[in-house]
C-alpha cells in the first residue's frame, strides 16, 4: 500500500481483514494525509482542517468502526445558521416522512422570504420525485440548473451556494450539476439521518492508531517517512516501489493511494502520455481550502459550530466545545473557507484580519476579546474540482496492469473529493485486488436505506 491517507488506511484495513499480510508505505511523519492533525511548536495540536463527515457516509463509519475510532465521532442533529445581522436560524429533522422531514424547520428558516422558499421546494420536488436524477442534468453546472429551476437570486446565494461550496469545495458556476444534486438527494432527502453532521471529538490524527493495529496484527509493517520514488513494472506487471532511500519493496501486488497529481511522477512515463491510460489525469483540477485557527482568552462563542451567511467565512468550529472541554482558560475556534480562490494571494494578516472582522458581526463578544495566537493554513490543492464533466477523467481502481490498483478520492467512486470518497475508493481497490487472487469479497457499504416518500418516488422513477 503506498500512501497512508484515508484511502490508503481504509482499503489496508481491509485487506489485512481478509487475511493479507500489507506493508504500507507512507511518505509523511504521520498517517491520515490531507485528513489529519499535527503539533505546533507550542504544543498545541492543530488539525489540517476541520473535517466533517454526515449521516450518509457510511462506508467513513464503516471504516472508523473497523479501526476502532467510531465513538470518538459525535453526530449533531441541529444545524446553526447565522446571518450579517447575526439573526440564529436552526434546522433539524421532524418525525415527517422523507423528503418532508426538513420542512418545518425550513418554514421558519429566518433568512429566506415566502418567494426564496417556494422556489427551493420546488427544486428539491424536484430532485425528490425523480429519486435523485431530475432530467436534463446532464454536461450542466449547478448554477446552470438553478438557474432553469428558476431561483431566486436570495435562494442561490444564502441556501444553495451555502451548502454546496462547502460540501464540494467549488464555486456553483464551475459544478456538475449531478454532484450538486447528489448532496441533496442523499443528505436532506433521501432519509431522515441523511443530514446528521459527524465532528471528532479528538485531533484527526488519533483516528488512526486502531488501522495500524490492525494491520500490524497480520504481521505487516506501518513505515512513516518513507516515501516512494518509483514504481517499477515488469513483463506488464508490477514488480516493486523504490523508495527514495534507493532500496526497493516487492510484493505480489500494489495499491497506490496517492494523490492523482503525485501518481504520474511514480509511473513509467508512457501511463500518463497522450494515449496513454491514465494520459485523462492531467484534466482533474484542484480547488483550494483555507482553515484560520483563532485562540480567544475568554469564552466567545456558545454553539458547538455555525454556518456563516453573507459572509467570507462559511464555517466556524468551536473547538473547546467539541473537545468537551470548557471555557475557563479561553476558546479555541476553527474556520473554514472553501473555494477559497480569492484567499491564495493574500497574506495571513490579511486573511486573520478579515475573519475578525467577519467573526465581530456574528459573535459580538469577540470584538472585546483578546486574541492570544492566531494561525492560517492555506490548502491551495486541497481536493479535486467536481468541475462539469469530471467523471470521465477519473480512472477506476482496476488498471490495465494486472498486479496493480488505484485508491484516493479522485479515482471513479461516484462520491466528490471527501473523506467518504476515499474510503469508498480503498474499499473498491481492495475488492478488485481480492478478485485477482479469486478471493472475491463485498467490503463497499450500502448506501442509507431509502425512507418514506422518497423510496416509493426513487422506485417509481427507475420503473
Ligand atoms: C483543508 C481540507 C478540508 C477538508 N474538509 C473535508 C471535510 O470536512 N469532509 C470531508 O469528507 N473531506 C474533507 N476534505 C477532503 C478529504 O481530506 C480528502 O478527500 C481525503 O482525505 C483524501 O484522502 P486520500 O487518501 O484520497 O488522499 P490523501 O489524504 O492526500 O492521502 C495520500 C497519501 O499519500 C502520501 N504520499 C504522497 N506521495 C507519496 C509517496 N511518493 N510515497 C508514499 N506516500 C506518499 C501522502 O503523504 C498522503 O498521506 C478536506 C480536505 C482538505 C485539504
Amino acid at each position: 500500500m503506498i500512501g497512508g491517507g484515508l484511502a490508503g488506511l481504509a482499503s489496508a484495513v481491509a485487506l489485512a481483514e481478509a487475511g493479507l499480510e500489507v506493508h504500507l508505505l507512507e511518505k509523511r511523519p504521520h498517517l491520515g494525509g490531507r485528513a489529519t492533525s499535527y503539533t505546533l511548536p507550542d504544543g498545541s495540536e492543530v488539525d489540517n482542517c476541520q473535517h466533517v463527515t454526515l449521516g450518509c457516509c457510511t462506508n467513513l463509519a464503516d471504516f472508523y468502526r473497523r479501526s476502532g475510532a467510531g465513538g470518538k465521532i459525535r453526530f449533531y442533529d441541529r444545524l446553526y445558521f447565522v446571518d450579517r445581522e447575526g439573526r440564529r436560524s436552526t434546522i433539524k429533522a421532524s418525525r415527517l416522512p422523507p423528503p418532508l422531514h426538513m420542512a418545518f424547520s425550513f418554514l421558519f428558516f429566518g433568512a429566506l422570504n415566502f418567494a426564496d422558499k417556494r422556489s427551493i421546494a420546488r427544486a428539491m420536488l424536484a430532485i425528490a420525485r425523480s429519486g435523485g436524477q431530475p432530467p436534463g442534468i446532464e454536461s450542466i453546472s449547478m448554477l446552470e440548473w438553478l438557474r432553469r429551476m428558476k431561483q431566486t437570486p436570495a435562494a442561490i446565494e444564502r441556501f444553495w451556494r451555502v451548502v454546496l461550496v462547502s460540501a464540494l469545495d467549488e464555486e456553483l458556476a464551475r459544478t456538475d450539476a449531478r454532484y450538486g444534486i447528489d448532496v441533496f438527494w442523499k443528505a436532506f432527502l433521501g432519509s431522515r439521518g441523511g443530514y446528521r453532521i459527524g465532528i471528532p471529538s479528538v485531533p484527526l490524527a488519533d483516528l488512526y492508531e486502531g488501522c495500524r493495529e490492525s494491520i500490524a496484527r497480520r504481521g505487516g509493517p506501518v513505515r512513516l517517512r518513507c516515501g516512494v520514488r518509483e514504481i517499477r513494472l515488469r513483463d506488464g506487471r508490477f514488480a516493486g516501489a523504490v523508495l527514495e532511500d534507493g532500496s526497493e519493496v516487492s510484493a505480489d501486488a500494489c495499491v497506490v493511494a496517492v494523490p492523482h497529481n503525485v501518481l504520474l511522477g511514480l509511473l513509467p512515463k508512457e501511463m500518463g502520455e497522450p494515449g496513454g491510460p491514465l494520459d485523462g489525469l492531467r484534466n482533474i483540477q484542484t480547488s483550494p481550502i483555507t482553515g484560520i485557527h483563532l485562540w480567544f482568552d475568554r469564552a466567545v462563542m456558545r454553539e458547538p459550530f455555525l454556518t456563516l451567511l453573507d459572509h467570507t467565512t462559511q464555517w466556524v468550529f468551536n473547538k473547546t466545545l467539541l473537545y468537551g472541554q470548557t471555557a475557563g482558560r479561553g476558546q479555541y475556534l476553527q474556520l473554514v473557507i472553501s473555494a477559497s480562490y480569492d484567499l491564495v494571494a493574500r497574506s495571513r494578516q490579511e486573511i486573520i484580519d478579515l475573519c475578525r472582522g467577519e467573526l465581530a458581526d456574528v459573535l459580538p463578544a469577540t470584538r472585546e476579546a483578546q486574541l492570544e495566537k492566531a494561525t492560517v493554513i492555506k490548502e491551495v490543492n486541497a481536493t479535486f474540482s467536481p468541475q462539469v464533466g469530471v467523471d470521465r477523467w477519473r480512472p477506476a481502481q482496476k488498471t490495465g496492469v494486472e498486479n496493480l490498483y488505484l485508491a484516493g478520492d479522485w479515482t471513479r467512486t461516484g462520491w466528490p473529493s471527501t473523506m467518504e470518497g476515499a474510503v469508498r475508493s480503498g474499499y473498491l481497490a481492495a475488492e478488485a485486488l481480492l478478485a485477482g487472487f479469486s478471493r472475491p469479497q463485498a467490503i463497499l457499504q450500502p448506501d442509507l436505506p431509502l425512507e418514506g416518500f422518497s423510496k416509493l418516488w426513487a422506485k417509481r422513477s427507475v420503473a
